[in-house]
């Protein structure tokens, strides 16, 4: 089985090594050379061989004639027809028959004796041919095939003193003549092929010789560049022929393509550089926008949240007014803030999707609940379209909510009477797959064309007095428009000037099961007033202002409240390692992430071990400025049960606490 198998590994290579063979120039060029030698020597062999068989029949004839013009110089008599030998020598052929007959056709002499004294009519009727040939002595020879065989029938007038005295006929073979051709043309042919032969292999040598080695040569050259070796040349160019031209031009070429690799290099170096300085930057930027974001974010804190809580003591009407611009100045500063962290952040890449299932009707009807009072207070009416029958879909939820918060904000901000309409369609339904188109339209201010250009690049707005006006800073709809794109949309606009604006996309996603009826959850509340909640919490945060913010906001809850400056104190308060009787009761710890000593994600982690085989899993819920994306996610998975941003506001404390009563 082996030898089989190498036996045909062997004519495998054989037979790649004759396609090579057959395929290579030498070999082509060998082939037209083969070609060209045979046809012309082969025209030139079946010139010779007509021309030598022509001589050959030229020279019988003339022996044919011979017997006759001895007869009429008298050299043989008449009577030597008798002798066929003799006549067959002279002739150098057999002949087969001969007769002298008379002018009155009476045969006189004749190889057949008994024929004598009859007429001649049969032989002149031989004679009668038209292809005859007639020699210069009138005598005439006629060529005639008789059963395969070829025969001349020769008459020769005999003629004595001017007189005519009658005929010599003969009828003689032409073997011999016939046979001298046949080994002549062989003989040709034979010669002709070792011509061919010779030629061919003598040019085929002389063109390998001069071509071969030169074009191999260009080859290597070529394969070198192909494989990076831009130093590659064709030696020795001393001919001025066609091949040196192509030499010239490849080595011309080589050089150019050296040139500009070197370029090509340099600029990808400098490319590379430039590149590794802009990541460095990029991240510098984001290292510097996250501590920015910490640092304004606990100060807001304190602002924002100090501000409600003095809105809950007793003011006069201006002190009241001033405290509302302070928390809507604080409220917007802190927009921005984020705004910059969503763009900077999807700019740099590093924004995953977090794709989930998620149902859009009940999206849009919290949108609906979240953007009522808004509305209301402008006089608009909100408009909200949505099919009942909406499959659940896939989709990172938190980025379409925000794409759409952003939308439904500029419509109510733009529009001063009318309404704002959130549209949802189905523009295709497939087993598995959903195209939604989610348009925002509103009867505001409207869009001119040329500002429609400009509105979704950064910090872009229509007019430079839509600030002044309405506020904003133009980075909405430039991470909208991002966030989009992401999920796999593109955000678009129209809008006439005075009439109102459109934005809209399409999403297509794939589908979940049937989207279940709403729960009986409530709708979102605002915090009801005074609601109490008796809880007792632990809190770790080490800044002061935050601190009592915090502890008057959960005191005004009816929670009790226990402050701890960082990770470390937090575990000793909770005495895990005491038997449980003589460990402090806490329903939830609120854990900033960023505190001194120990911070919150080890605390956690600590009080996580600890808790291990206890069966028991005490609320730890994150309170930290670390307000970019993904975090919440980050800070779950690392062991913790919910997550309130900083500056922490009262109505998301409450959603929290009402969590873990
Ligand atoms: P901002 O609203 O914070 O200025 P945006 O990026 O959200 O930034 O919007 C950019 C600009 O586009 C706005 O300043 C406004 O001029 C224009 N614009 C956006 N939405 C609307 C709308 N619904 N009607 C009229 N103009 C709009």
């Amino acid at each position: 089985m082996l030898t089989f198998l190498d036996s045909m590994s062997v004519m495998k290579v054989e037979r790649v090594k004759l396609n090579l063979i057959f395929q290579s120039l030498a070999f082509k060029l060998g082939l037209a050379i083969f070609l060209m030698a045979s046809l012309l020597l082969s025209t030139l062999a079946i010139i010779f061989i007509h021309r030598y068989s022509q001589e050959v029949d030229e020279r019988l004839h003339l022996q044919a004639l011979i017997p006759g013009k001895l007869m009429n110089q008298q050299a043989i008599a008449y009577s030597m027809v008798r002798d066929g030998a003799a006549l067959s020598r002279l002739v150098g052929e057999e002949v087969v028959f001969a007769i002298v007959d008379q002018p009155d056709r009476t045969i006189y002499f004749s190889t057949s004796p008994e024929v004598e004294g009859e007429s001649s009519d049969l032989f002149h009727d031989h004679m009668e041919k038209t292809e005859r040939i007639v020699t210069d002595n009138n005598s005439i020879i006629v060529r005639k095939k008789e059963g395969g065989i070829t025969y001349l029938y020769v008459s020769t007038p005999l003629n004595a003193d001017g007189r005519w005295l009658g005929d010599l006929h003969m009828k003689m073979s032409t073997g011999n003549a016939d046979s001298l051709k046949r080994r002549s043309a062989v003989g040709f042919f034979v010669g002709f092929m070792v011509c061919i032969l010779c030629t061919t292999v003598a040019a085929s040598l002389l063109v390998r010789h001069l071509t071969v080695p030169r074009i191999n040569e260009t080859v290597t050259c070529l394969k070198a560049v192909e494989e990076g070796d831009y130093s590659a040349r064709i030696a020795n160019i001393s001919s001025t022929d066609e091949l040196a031209a192509l030499e010239l031009g490849v080595n011309n070429m080589i050089h150019q393509l050296e040139r500009q690799n070197f370029h090509r290099e340099r600029i990808s170096r400098e490319l590379k550089e430039a590149m590794e300085e802009a990541e460095k930057a990029n991240r510098t930027k984001s290292e510097f926008l996250a501590n920015m974001s910490h640092e304004i974010r606990t100060p807001m804190n304190g602002v924002l949240g100090m501000a409600q809580l003095l809105k809950d003591t007793y003011l006069t009407t201006e002190q009241r007014e001033y405290i509302e611009t302070i928390s809507a100045s604080a409220d917007n500063l802190l927009k921005i803030i984020n705004n910059i962290l969503d763009l900077s952040r999807i700019e740099m890449g590093q924004v995953d999707l977090n794709i989930d299932t998620v149902d859009i009707h009940r999206m849009v009807d919290e949108l609906q609940l979240f953007f009522t009072p808004a509305v209301k207070k402008k006089g608009l009416v909100l408009k909200v379209v949505c099919p009942d029958d909406l499959l659940l879909v896939r989709t990172d939820e938190g980025n379409l909510r925000q794409v759409l918060i952003n939308l439904m904000a500029n419509a109510v901000k733009f529009t001063q009477k009318g309404h704002v309409e959130v549209c949802i369609e189905r523009v295709e339904q497939e087993e598995k797959e959903c195209s939604l188109r989610f348009s925002v339209s509103d009867t505001g201010i409207g869009i001119t064309k040329e500002a429609q250009e400009i509105i979704f690049k950064e910090f872009q707005q229509a007019d430079g007095s839509h600030t002044r006006e309405y506020g904003g800073t133009g980075l909405g709809l430039a991470i909208s428009k991002k966030m989009v794109e992401q999920l796999g949309g593109n955000l678009v606009v129209s809008s006439d000037p005075g009439i109102g604006s459109v934005f809209s996309f399409i999403l297509t996603m794939k589908t979940d099961a049937p989207a279940p009826p709403l729960p009986a959850r409530g709708p979102l509340t605002k915090p009801e007033e005074g609601e109490q909640f008796g809880l007792n919490i632990l809190v770790a945060e080490d800044n002061k202002l935050n601190q009592r913010v915090i502890v008057k906001m959960l005191q005004k809850m009816g929670c009790k409240v226990t402050i701890v400056e960082n990770g470390k104190e937090a575990i000793s308060k909770l005495k895990l390692s005491s038997p449980p009787e003589e460990r402090p009761h806490f329903d939830l710890i609120l854990m900033d992430i960023q505190m001194p000593v120990l911070d919150g994600l080890k605390t956690t982690a600590m009080i996580r071990a600890q808790e291990e085989g206890s069966g028991k899993r005490l609320p730890i819920v994150a309170l930290t400025a670390h307000a970019m994306k993904g975090d919440r996610e980050k800070f779950l998975e690392e062991g913790m049960d919910g997550y309130v941003s900083k500056p922490v506001r009262r109505e998301e404390l409450c959603e929290t606490l009402r969590q873990f009563r």
